[in-house]
């Protein structure tokens, strides 16, 4: 165990940018007056020889990078991640607060698991991330088959909490809330600075980051201070922290020495990123300069944007840096003025589209992807049609569309009434995922007859449809049949793959057919080159070309 204070870990041995004197990185906030309270972090984590464990994974890629940190801090605490729940003595739920739904989902998972726990009675059930931080205490009672529970800024301690578990305690460990880091009277992010540097620590071995083959996450920010009106993740996953540029470069390095060709840097926000040093103050064009240059790396991406901090010099970076893919995540959430206000988005309908052509006046090749959510409190029909209406204009290559669940603890569950039913929530989620994907299949036969370059994640889930069937699983896709496809479909050979493009399309084809009764992973995580014989909203399918 060793006792850490502050934000600056030169003289503890635990900053991992090993200056030689005394650190003097900082993030852009203004230093504090006072010193967060010293915390113990678990340093030399129990050994644990006889823990089989399995993480179950909810959620956005930050939790998939998170699980990836999870395993990483277990195994070297010599427990077993297995892939089979069933073969395990300790399951983990990485869970999350974005929806109701998500969560309701994970508490019957759990629930699920009571006759189990009674045949089983070693069996332990954690419960970790963004739930953990918004239910608190009153976790354990709501959810009394849990044993212990850990925030998302904590999970370099799971060792510790799993320890402790074993010896029937029911520890939780959270992440300091954001009033009471108010209350206490310094910046909010410096109450964190303890936690993350144990986290930074353990992000720099993880070997897995949740990514599909080929890829790779690297978190660049964590936390959150945007507080839209809808939104938990401020609340449970802290203040907004960029992180130094020299561990999101290490960790790029790593992830392009162990294979990776594509690299997707993360944050809420991640076009927020600032990070001042010695003098220089980094943004995230900067960053994405210097991972450019990591030799290897042949995509590289950013996710998720807000429109607000979007900068004609970040945009460049599409133009200026090959590795750069043309995919650009940068939610709307609405087309209403009325509605952008009361969400606390902090931009108008017709700013938000001269963003989109900021980025298109630059770098017209750019896939610009959106989120939007129907039904938020006090949306009218002609709210709606707004939102329509911003669709038509912007055209968006893809968009994720979400029924609005109020959360608790955020502004507007506190001021907002729920006043959309769900009937016409659905019925507005159905209209604009129709308009979305009737302009993406429209925009997608642009793509028909050309090559373009693919990085293949692996058999698509729908070639075991083709192996029970011995049809083509094209012809029975379902939504994901474009009309034009049936008439170009080449013969049924290899196994069935997927992969993306450079700009984030999904692609299906046939594998090479000497590998038609492998595994399909012989090419995955490799790029191909593929040429397009038909588009529908969702998907290009492809032939499969020869090496040149
Ligand atoms: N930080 C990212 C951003 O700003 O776009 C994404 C955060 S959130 C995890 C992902 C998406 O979930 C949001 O873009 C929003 O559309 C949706 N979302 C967040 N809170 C929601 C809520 N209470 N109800 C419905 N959808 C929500
Ligand atoms: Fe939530 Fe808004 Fe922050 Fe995204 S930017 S995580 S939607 S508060």
């Amino acid at each position: 165990m060793i006792d850490v204070a502050g934000a600056c870990f030169a003289r503890t041995g635990l900053c991992y940018m090993q200056h030689a004197g005394a650190c003097k990185a900082r993030t852009l906030q203004a230093p504090s007056p006072r010193l967060p309270r010293p915390s113990r972090i678990p340093y030399n984590p129990p050994a644990m020889s006889n823990a089989r464990v399995h993480i179950v994974c909810y959620g956005c890629q930050m939790n998939r990078l998170d699980a990836g940190l999870v395993a990483e801090v277990l195994r070297e605490s010599g427990a077993e991640v297995v892939a089979d729940p069933a073969a395990a003595n300790v399951l983990l739920f990485l869970t999350c607060s974005v929806r109701a739904h998500a969560e309701n989902r994970v508490f019957s998972n759990i629930g699920a698991l009571a006759a189990r726990k009674t045949r089983e009675p070693g069996l332990l059930v954690g419960l970790l991330g963004c739930m953990a931080q918004q239910h608190g205490p009153d976790l354990m009672q709501r959810a009394p088959l849990v044993d212990f529970a850990c925030a998302p800024g904590r999970l370099a301690e799971l060792p510790d909490l799993l320890a402790r578990a074993e010896r029937g305690e029911r520890p939780v460990a959270l992440d300091p809330t954001r009033a009471g880091d108010r209350a206490e009277g310094y910046p909010p992010w410096r109450a964190f600075g303890t936690a993350d540097a144990a986290l930074d620590r353990l992000e720099v071995r993880a070997a897995e980051t949740g990514a599909g083959p080929g890829q790779a996450y690297v978190r660049a920010m964590r936390g959150c201070d945007n507080f839209c009106a809808y939104c938990v993740v401020p609340h449970v996953r802290g203040p907004e922290r960029s992180r130094p540029p020299a561990a999101v470069l290490e960790e790029v390095r790593r992830a392009v020495e162990r294979g990776a060709c594509q690299v997707t840097l993360l944050g809420q926000a991640v076009n927020k990123y600032r990070f001042e040093e010695e003098g220089r103050a980094w943004d995230l064009a900067a960053l994405l300069e210097a991972a450019a240059a990591v030799r290897g790396l042949s995509r590289l991406d950013f996710l998720t944007n807000h429109p607000r901090a979007m900068t004609a010099r970040l945009v460049a970076v599409f133009r200026n840096l090959p590795p750069v893919c043309p995919y650009l995540h940068m939610p709307a959430q609405a087309g209403s003025d009325a509605v952008l206000r009361r969400m606390n988005r902090g931009y108008t309908a017709a700013e938000y589209l001269e963003r989109v052509a900021m980025v298109r006046q630059a770098a017209p090749q750019v896939a610009v992807h959106s989120d939007f959510i129907v039904g938020f409190p006090g949306e009218t029909e002609a709210d709606f049609e707004a939102t329509l209406d911003l669709v038509r204009r912007m055209r968006p290559a893809g968009a994720f569309v979400f029924k609005y669940s109020p959360r608790p603890g955020t502004l507007a569950a506190r001021d907002f009434a729920d006043d959309v039913p769900l009937k016409e929530k659905r019925r507005r989620n159905q209209a604009l995922l129709d308009l979305v994907g009737r302009i993406a299949a429209e925009d997608n036969q642009a793509f028909v007859g050309r090559e373009v370059e693919v990085l293949v994640e692996g058999p698509s889930p729908q070639a075991r449809l083709r192996a029970a069937t011995g049809r083509s699983p094209w012809r029975t896709a379902g939504a994901e049949r474009s009309p034009s496809a049936s008439d170009l479909l080449p013969p049924a050979s290899g196994l069935q793959l997927r992969g993306r493009t450079r700009c984030h399309r999904l692609v299906v084809f046939d594998g090479p057919p000497e590998d038609s009764t492998g595994s399909g992973h012989a090419l995955a995580g490799r790029e191909v080159r593929v040429r397009v014989e038909a588009a529908g909203a969702l998907t290009l399918f492809a032939a499969l070309l020869p090496d040149k």
